[in-house]
């Protein structure tokens, strides 16, 4: 596999788990495989795990905890951070969700992975809620201000669980980890007093306990490895787009999971995943369409407001931006509307101009009325 793509995109996986064992349990075999990929892998622990025993005090625990954590990290090449909350304590106030935005920016993220909202451990719930919290606020300047903001929005992900209310887990991407799962053992096998004092006090086993993902994932995996090959997956990682974070469409999850194999998953991927495909198409690919429909709607609202036409900007300058800043045209995103066409567009209508590569740029107020005029 490739080594280190300098300068590229995507460089940054953060995991950020609420305990230390929850990213190595969800995503370990992936982990390993990012970093065989090149990838640098952050491995977050929101508390220091030291309430998750049941004969250790609480400071003995966390020293354990958090020496097994840096353990495991090194396994698959990872750094492990472990931040100061208790176990069993985390809420997710201003001051948390202020530490998750710096810290994302801080480790320059292009991927954040953490739990879905609804979890049987509060402090998963709340982890979860923290980093969703941040995931639109990395991008705001004037929010947490001392760590320099993101200029990109990162692609975030849920790790899989088993809760079915509100809504069960719908996996997007799944990765065989067959092939990892000696390293994903071997990061188990470093977290003793989780896994073989106090989850195994819990009475949970560990290799049924995995089998469970490859099912749940079928259909992931058939979408992303074809029939045959996916019927042959034992383990699987499985992983949902959050819709707060940039929202990547196919290329892109292929440029964050490069290890997923190129041809037949693709068209079966293309064919079969409407969810992709619709969010391929709103967010990353049919940009011109997109602002087509826009601009028809808004040329409606203008006439019944007897504001005259509006004339949408003319084509091509997402490939022209593409070209001036050497940026492949599907990285481009939208920055939200820059004066009025906001107040005649309607719903939904922020997410419609212009792009980012031309964030140094200002668009002349009130120029989108007839055509957009860039300044510097
Ligand atoms: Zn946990």
């Amino acid at each position: 596999m490739a080594r280190p793509r300098d300068g590229g995109w995507p460089i940054n996986i953060v995991l950020i788990g609420a305990h230390p064992d929850d990213c190595e349990i969800k995503a370990g075999g992936t982990c390993a495989k990012w970093n065989e990929a090149g990838f640098n892998v952050h491995v977050v622990s929101m508390t220091t795990g030291d309430a998750g025993h049941h004969e250790l005090e609480a400071q003995t625990l966390e020293a354990r905890r958090r020496a097994e954590a840096a353990e495991a990290a090194k396994v698959i090449g990872a750094t492990s951070l472990v931040l100061d909350h208790h176990d069993g304590e985390l809420q997710p106030t201003l001051e948390v969700r202020a530490e998750v935005i710096g810290l994302i920016r801080r480790l320059q993220a292009d991927v954040v992975i953490t739990h879905r909202p609804n979890d049987y451990h509060p402090d998963h719930r709340y982890t979860s809620q923290a980093v969703q919290d941040a995931a639109y606020m990395v991008t705001v300047p004037h929010v947490t201000p001392a760590e320099p903001v993101l200029r990109k929005n990162p692609v975030f992900f849920y790790f899989m669980d088993h809760f079915e209310k509100p809504v069960p887990f719908d996996a997007d991407v799944a990765v065989s980890v067959d092939d990892t799962m000696a390293a994903k053992w071997k990061m188990l096998d470093a977290m003793e007093s989780q896994i073989y004092e106090w989850l195994a006090w819990l009475e949970r086993t560990w290799g049924p306990r995995f089998l469970p993902a490859a099912k749940k994932g079928r259909k992931a995996l058939k979408r992303w490895y074809g029939k045959t090959a996916a019927a042959a997956v034992r383990y699987a990682e499985l992983f949902e787009i959050s819709e707060y974070g940039h929202q990547p469409n196919e290329e892109e999850l292929r440029e964050i999971f490069p290890f997923l194999p190129p041809d037949k998953g693709r068209r079966k991927h293309g064919k079969k995943n409407a969810k992709t495909e619709h969010r391929s198409h709103n967010f990353s690919v049919g940009i011109d369409e997109r602002f087509n429909r826009c601009a028809k709607k808004c040329q409606r609202a203008r006439r019944a407001m007897g504001q005259g036409e509006f004339r949408q900007p003319r084509r091509g300058l997402r490939s022209e931006a593409a070209a001036e800043h050497g940026t492949p045209s599907s990285r481009l995103q939208y920055k939200p509307p820059l004066n009025g066409l906001f107040e005649t567009c309607g719903e939904g209508s922020e997410r419609h101009l212009p792009i980012r590569a031309y964030s140094s740029m200002r668009c002349a107020r009130g120029s989108l009325n007839s055509s957009p005029v860039w300044e510097s």
